[in-house]
């Protein structure tokens, strides 16, 4: 029978019965759910050293996902109990925290070290609690954080609380970095990337979650796909759903943009390193020029260069006329209207947050480029 429940006439083999050659890539009839889903993931799970990996459409949906694994998602959260509220880093892109707010979750501001920009650990510390439903943090521009102080400050909490509250690292800037030459993935929590058309490894749209145990594995492949498994014989509809999930699969044809790109990200990423090392040796010893803390134990991935200059707003004009990109990269995300119910003190972001610029380090600046960047940096402003 030839109709739309039947994938034979475009998987291989004609209506006659006959085979046919299998076709590869745009012509194999799998533009969505296919092998090279499959193969990408294999090859990343390699990549990264940890095979639970789960690709999904975007870095937003796979945090929307990790978090999910961990409140029952919307249902659980809509019981007039309290939801619990997930601890959360203002300064970084909007994508790491609104998947708090569309899981039903409250946020909960933990302040950032000026030194490293990503989210200062002793105020995490002191803000976990009973009300603690997951723990939610960046690497802000591909810096990794401290992740073995970090299980220090879990360990400690679940002794204290009787249950250990999850961490789901956002990555989505950090594909290459490492702490303690471990990529990031294989430190014991859920770990998200995303491959979108900005970020260093890109198939156009699509992002990865890697988790820590095989069961996390499991639920999150099942979740990503209406909770309905894609392997098990489906005939006539009969199958259960446990726990029902998302639309939120990787294309075929991402996947195989990502495979192909994966091939040529190793020498990209060096690139971004070594401009990032320049950078260092040429501006560290600029008056009103500070540059944020590198850790010996950890190799960021440099999706941007920070700086803390003085007088931001003289610097980013200076660099804009000289032709050089800057941007705020996102706005404080504490400072939005649709969390202003969720304000608080958070000294270490304001001292820090008016100072912060970023400069292009990326594998696209020439030699040129990068002396001139430097040139005028130095120039002043
Ligand atoms: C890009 C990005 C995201 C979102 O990833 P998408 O794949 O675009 O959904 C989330 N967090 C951070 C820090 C990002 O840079």
């Amino acid at each position: 029978m030839r109709g739309c429940w039947d994938d034979s006439a475009v998987q291989g083999r004609d209506v006659a019965g006959g085979p046919r050659p299998r076709r590869r890539g745009l012509r194999s009839g799998q533009l969505e759910h296919g092998p090279r889903v499959e193969e990408f993931e294999a090859v990343l799970g390699r990549r990264l050293g940890n095979p639970r990996v789960a690709t999904v459409n975007c870095g937003t949906s796979g945090l929307h996902l990790a978090l999910s694994l961990f409140t029952g998602g919307p249902e659980a959260a809509a019981t007039p109990d309290d939801p619990g509220e997930v601890l959360a880093t203002p300064l970084t892109f909007e994508g790491t925290n609104w998947p708090i707010l569309a899981n039903g979750l409250r946020v909960r501001w933990v302040d950032v070290d000026p030194h490293t920009l990503n989210a200062d650990l002793a105020d995490l510390e002191r803000k976990i609690g009973p009300r603690t439903r997951a723990i939610m943090l960046v690497h802000w521009l591909g810096y990794p954080l401290d992740l073995d102080r970090l299980r220090g400050i879990v360990d400690r909490a679940e002794r204290r609380l009787g249950f250990r509250p999850p961490v789901i690292e956002d990555c989505a800037q950090a594909w290459g970095a490492t702490y303690r030459n471990r990529p990031l993935g294989n430190h014991g929590n859920v770990c998200v990337y995303s491959f979108q058309a900005i970020k260093l490894l890109t198939c156009g749209g699509g992002g990865l979650v890697v988790l820590p145990d095989e069961e996390l594995r499991r639920r999150a492949v099942l979740r990503r796909w209406f909770g309905i498994d894609r392997r098990a014989d489906r005939v006539h509809g009969d199958y259960d759903v446990a726990e029902w999930g998302f639309r939120f699969p990787m294309n075929d044809t991402a996947a195989a943009i990502g495979m192909a790109n994966l091939e040529i990200v190793e020498p990209l990423l060096a690139r971004h390193r070594e401009n990032a090392a320049y950078l260092d040796k040429e501006l560290a010893a600029v008056p009103g020029v500070e540059l944020t803390e590198r850790a010996p134990d950890r190799e960021p991935s440099f999706w941007a260069y920070p700086l803390k200059v003085e007088d931001r707003d003289g610097f980013m004009r200076r660099m804009t006329e000289a032709k050089i990109m800057t941007s705020l990269i996102s706005r404080r995300n504490d400072a939005h209207s649709c969390v202003a119910a969720y304000r608080t003190d958070l000294p270490g972001l304001d001292h820090v947050y008016d100072r912060v610029a970023y400069l292009p380090v990326g594998w696209w600046l020439s030699e040129d480029d990068l002396g001139h960047i430097a040139d005028t940096v130095r120039a002043g402003w």
